[in-house]
Order: C-alpha cells, then sequence, then structure tokens
C-alpha cells in the first residue's frame, strides 16, 4: 500500500469563518431581491450573467489566483468555504464555476503570458463561462479514445470531429478541449492529444441540445467543422496532454459540490421532521449528518494538501467516490426517513416535491466527472493494488 495516501486532520481557519459570514450576508441579500430561491433547486443552478459579475466583484472567483491576473491570492480553504456556502444556497454559479474551478488553472499553467493576461481576469470578473471539451461519443472513461483531430495549417488548427455531453456548451464563451493531434504510438496510446483554448464562437463550431431526465437543458453535443482555432491556443505541450490531465483531476474531483448536490433533500427532511422528530427519524438523521461531516472534513484536508502545493489525485477521487455515492443514494435515505410523517405536515409538498427532482436528477451525480467503477480503478492503482 502507498504510504503517500494520506487525510490530515485540516481544520478551517479563523479568517474562513469570517469569510463566511460575508458570503452568507451576500446570498441572504440576493435570495431577498429575489435573484434565486434557495428551496428550489432545479431553477437555483441556472446561469445568471449579472450574478456571476457580482460574485466576481466581491472577489470570489479566481480566489487562489496571482493578483497579477485578476486573482486574489487566498487560500483554497478560503475557496472552500465560497463553493460550500454557494452549493448549500442552490445559488446561481453555472456561468463561472467551471472557469473558476479548473480551467483558470490550466490557463494559468499552460497558455502563453498574453492569453493568461487577455482572459483570466474576465474570468475573475465573472464575465466569461468555460466549459469541458472531453467525452466524446464512443470515448467516455477512456479519453485516450479521443478522435476529434485538430491539424497543424498554416491558418492556424483546424478541428473536426465532436465532443458530447457537453455541460453549458449553448451559454459558453470558450471551451478547453483535448483533441487528436496524432497517432497514439505502439508502447504509448495515450500520446498524440493536445489541449486547447477555443472560442465557441468560432465559425464551424455547432451547438446541440441533449435533454436530461429532469426535461432540462444543461449539456450538449458540439460539432466542430473546419472550425480554427490560432496557434497561440494550444495549451502546454503538443501530443503531451495526458501528462497534464492528473492534475486538472484533483481540482474537478474533491470539492464539495461533489457532496452537496442533492443537500437540499437533507434540509427539507429536517424542516418536515420539526423541532421534535422521533426516535427513529432523529437516529436516522444523525447518521447522515455525521457521515456528510466525515465527507466534509476529507474535502477540506484535500483542500489544504492543494494549498501546500500537492497533488490529491488518489485523496480527491476517494472524496469523489464516496461523496457522489452518497449524494446519489441520499434522496432514497430521505424518502425512507420521510415515510411516516403524516400526509397533511407542513412542508411535506415541499419535500415530495424535492425529492422527486432529487430522485430524478440523482443517477448523473456517479457518471459526471469520472464514474464510480473508473475512480475505484484510480484508487487501487494508487493504494498499489493493481
Ligand atoms: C451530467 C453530466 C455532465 C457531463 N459534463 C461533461 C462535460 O462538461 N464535458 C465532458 O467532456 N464530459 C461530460 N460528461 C461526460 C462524463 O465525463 C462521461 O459520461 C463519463 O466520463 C463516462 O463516460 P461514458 O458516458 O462514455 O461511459 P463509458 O465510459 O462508456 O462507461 C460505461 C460504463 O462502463 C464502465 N467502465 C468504463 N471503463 C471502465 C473501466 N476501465 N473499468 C471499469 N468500468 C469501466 C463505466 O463505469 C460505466 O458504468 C458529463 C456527464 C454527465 C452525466
Amino acid at each position: 500500500m502507498t504510504a503517500n495516501l494520506r487525510f490530515d486532520p485540516i481544520r478551517l481557519p479563523p479568517e474562513c469563518e469570517a469569510l463566511r459570514r460575508e458570503v452568507r450576508a451576500f446570498l441572504a441579500e440576493e435570495v431577498a431581491v429575489g435573484t434565486f430561491d434557495p428551496n428550489q433547486p432545479r431553477y437555483g443552478d441556472l446561469h445568471d450573467r449579472a450574478f456571476s459579475r457580482r460574485v466576481g466583484a466581491r472577489g470570489w472567483i479566481g480566489m487562489t489566483w496571482p493578483k497579477k491576473y485578476g486573482g486574489h491570492e487566498r487560500s483554497f480553504l478560503e475557496r472552500y468555504v465560497v463553493t460550500e456556502e454557494f452549493r448549500v444556497a442552490n445559488a446561481p454559479v453555472r456561468l463561472h464555476f467551471v472557469a473558476d474551478r479548473q480551467s483558470g488553472p490550466i490557463l494559468l499553467k499552460y497558455a502563453p503570458e498574453h492569453v493568461r493576461m487577455d482572459i483570466l481576469p474576465r474570468i475573475c470578473r465573472g464575465e466569461l463561462c468555460f466549459v469541458i471539451g472531453m467525452s466524446e461519443p464512443g470515448s467516455g472513461s477512456d479519453l485516450f479514445a479521443a478522435k476529434t483531430k485538430a491539424t497543424k495549417t498554416n491558418r492556424g488548427w483546424v478541428i473536426n470531429g465532436s465532443k458530447i455531453w457537453t455541460s453549458n456548451a449553448h451559454i459558453a464563451d470558450y471551451m478547453i478541449g483535448l483533441f487528436r493531434t496524432s497517432p497514439p504510438t505502439k508502447d504509448n496510446r495515450r500520446y498524440g492529444l493536445t489541449q486547447f483554448l477555443v472560442d465557441m464562437k468560432t465559425p464551424g463550431i455547432t451547438v446541440n441540445p441533449i435533454y436530461q431526465m429532469t426535461g432540462e437543458h444543461d449539456f450538449n453535443e458540439v460539432i466542430f467543422e473546419d472550425a480554427v482555432t490560432p496557434e497561440d491556443h494550444v495549451l502546454g505541450e503538443i501530443d503531451g496532454a495526458w501528462k497534464q490531465a492528473t492534475s486538472e483531476l484533483a481540482y474537478e474531483r474533491s470539492g464539495p459540490e461533489r457532496f452537496l448536490e442533492t443537500f437540499y433533500v437533507l434540509i427539507a427532511l429536517v424542516r418536515a421532521l420539526g423541532p421534535k422528530p422521533d426516535l427513529r427519524s432523529a437516529e436516522g438523521l444523525g447518521r447522515l449528518v455525521a457521515q456528510l461531516h466525515t465527507l466534509r472534513r476529507m474535502s477540506v484536508s484535500v483542500n489544504g494538501m492543494l494549498q501546500a502545493g500537492q497533488e490529491p489525485v488518489v485523496e480527491g477521487s476517494i472524496v469523489k467516490d464516496l461523496g457522489t455515492v452518497w449524494e446519489r443514494k441520499l434522496p432514497g435515505r430521505v424518502r425512507e426517513l420521510a415515510a411516516f410523517l403524516e400526509p397533511e405536515m407542513t412542508n411535506r409538498a415541499s419535500l415530495e416535491d424535492q425529492l422527486a427532482f432529487a430522485t430524478t436528477m440523482a443517477p448523473k451525480l456517479t457518471i459526471q466527472g469520472g464514474t464510480t467503477e473508473v475512480l475505484r480503478g484510480i484508487i487501487a492503482r494508487g493504494l498499489g493494488l493493481r
């Protein structure tokens, strides 16, 4: 077993609690003026350009990035608090969330300086929506099977092919896409892929909607037909993107958004049970809260490691595996605990409504960002078991 797997018992420092109060006050003001309804998750996670700009103006996008690029040089633990509060409130962060979480850090590491100076400050101001262009028909878990091609010409790189399940592509300004620039080699099937920054307004890009079971439109198919992206939009090493992929996954998989997506049903249950739940309900609720607390401590720990400059890919995968399985099962557990509530009880209708929505959307939670089976493969490898 590897000696490197660890979850240090990191606590959020006192400055995080002051920040938490600030964020809560901001969100309460936004709720009061009707920007969003925290009790309506189906509407709560939609994008809102004006809201994202207000979040940017508060300094809560690009929090950990250098000031030179519009960032705020704050800690990953402070960023953790902001993410947690926004998620618990069902705030409409969809427009800026991916750019803040993972596209910005990729650009910081791999984009040429003039591209960083152009784009990162706009992300920090809440002006840009980024999407992840990895999955393709026939290439989901196995990213290295990607076929969509980028071919070098004297006009720049010409892209042909398609991406699928691209969340938010219909509202996006930019994609960070993974494209095939050379065939794989005999001894390295991961070879031959390159990451590119792609302006979604580029001629030759078509975005077609794909609807969720809930009826919502949040992901898409993206078709590329001779779409040209300039030479200076190559990110990192040509043909060597596999070396870049791992650090991105640590950012993508470890945050509180990986166990809080159905949290609203727990809140609705607490409201429905009222201040004096029966023993059975109180025990069940206590168990769920204890599990949530543990997940939270693990996620804070991973963010502490990111703060220390580490790449906790295995620990991040463990948080995502345990967290998404927990949040996926949560609606079922809440339904069991609510089974004996009187039909006419106050708040029962709102609980039923939220359970219906959570149950329909929950299957996606253990697929997006890497499936349970794939994560367990990564964890097993990290533990030296395969
Ligand atoms: C809501 C949602 C949003 C998404 N947003 C994006 C996005 O913005 N950008 C993007 O690029 N992608 C996105 N995805 C795609 C997501 O990353 C893929 O669906 C996921 O990686 C799985 O790929 P797949 O669907 O092709 O399934 P497959 O890879 O075909 O897997 C099918 C089944 O086989 C299992 N399996 C596959 N390989 C292995 C293995 N090696 N060992 C054991 N079991 C295995 C899987 O666990 C799964 O159960 C999104 C998906 C969802 C559900």
